[in-house]
């Protein structure tokens, strides 16, 4: 089983992926989180992404393309995967249409997340993710357990992304309203898109994406 997460920055969809993965035995595929990674090694890809992502702007359809190309010949993909925050434009979504085909996939749901530009700065400015194992928590919606302690792995140290400021939240639903929007119709029109609404509870919006996934 192969799935799309769309909606807008911070409305939910690492998250809730995550929260998918064991149940389902899919694997999270985030371009965020895999172009993060290239500008940390200080590969070339890195290089050129890096200002991309701090202006809050999306980085060139052939870098994620080629990203996303590579990773999903990978064996532990083999199951399944949620594309989280893939595809991002129209011609994204086209040419992860070919390569579906080319490699004998399917692309079985496309899942929008809907959330209100509103809540949005709330979520991003509070977001934080455990340095060790990634898992993601809020300052105000989704505090570890025990304060300061991962739930996941035990880890101590948090970290917070370069570009979850006020400033750049702003660009980043803009990027989204102009590039990424466009793409509910895409999906509409081929008949695999659901809708959830992403402004429920973390747990809330998890039941209403497993009522879809059966
Ligand atoms: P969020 O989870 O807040 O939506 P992501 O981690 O998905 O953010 O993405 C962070 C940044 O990485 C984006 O603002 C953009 O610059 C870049 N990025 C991630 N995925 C894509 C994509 N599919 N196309 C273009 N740029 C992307
Ligand atoms: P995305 O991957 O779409 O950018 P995230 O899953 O990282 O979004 O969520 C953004 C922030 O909002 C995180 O700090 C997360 O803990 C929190 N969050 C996610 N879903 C909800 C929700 N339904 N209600 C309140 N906060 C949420
Ligand atoms: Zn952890």
């Amino acid at each position: 089983m192969d799935l799309v997460l769309l909606g807008p920055p911070g409305g939910g969809k690492g998250t809730q992926a995550k929260r998918l993965m064991e149940k389902y035995g899919l694997v999270q595929l985030s371009t965020g989180d895999m172009l993060r990674a290239a500008v940390a090694s200080g590969s070339a890809v890195g290089k050129k992404a890096k200002a991309v992502m701090d202006a809050g702007q999306l980085v060139s359809d052939d870098i994620v393309i080629a990203i996303i190309d590579d990773r999903l010949d990978a064996p532990d993909t083999k199951n399944g995967v949620i594309f989280d925050g893939f595809p991002r434009t129209v011609a994204q979504a086209e040419a992860l249409d070919a390569m579906m085909v080319r490699k004998g996939r399917k692309l079985d749901y496309a899942i929008e997340i809907r959330v209100p530009d509103e809540p949005i700065v709330e979520r991003i400015t509070g977001r934080f993710t455990c340095a060790k194992c990634g898992a993601g928590y809020h300052d105000k919606f989704q505090q570890p357990k025990a304060a300061g302690v991962c739930d996941s792995c035990g880890g101590t140290e948090f970290i917070r992304r370069a570009d979850d400021n006020a400033e750049t939240v702003h660009k980043r639903l803009d990027a989204y309203h102009a590039q990424t929007a466009p793409l509910l119709p895409y999906y509409q029109a081929k008949g695999n898109y659901h809708l959830v609404d992403g402004t429920k509870d973390i747990a809330e919006v998890t039941k209403d994406l497993e009522k879809i996934l059966g």
